[in-house]
């Protein structure tokens, strides 16, 4: 269920084309394949908001240590600002609509989907 989330994939049955174009606030408001409503409760995409927080993050992190182990601790911080930057603020915009999937799955594990959640 998570590899579905990951994969831009319906976590309950693994459709396809839940966008409708690679866009924030672009996913269908239910799976195109088996009906499952993906907003199942009020508040429910401030999960893959915290999801994209998280590896947005991460994704910032890890690129200033990896220029700390490529040019060592005198990096400068214009350097830093400037491979950080760009991860900083491309990253949440690209895993947007990842974080959105794999929010959705998580969800789904936590809370399975009854009958009523489905078209
Ligand atoms: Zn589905």
């Amino acid at each position: 269920m998570l590899w579905r989330g990951l994969t831009l994939a319906c976590p309950s049955c693994g459709g396809r084309g839940l966008f409708r174009r690679w866009a924030l606030y672009a996913i269908r408001e239910r799976c195109p394949s088996c009906g499952l409503r993906f907003e199942r409760m009020e508040g429910h995409w401030l999960g893959a908001v915290a999801v994209n927080t998280v590896v947005s993050a991460a994704a910032v992190i890890a690129t200033v240590v990896a220029a700390m182990l490529v040019w060592g601790t005198d990096v400068s911080r214009g350097l830093l600002l400037g491979l950080a930057a760009p991860v900083g603020v491309g990253v949440p915009v690209l895993f947007d609509p990842v974080s959105r999937t794999l929010w959705t799955a998580i969800d789904a594990l936590m809370r399975p989907p009854s009958p009523g959640d489905f078209d």
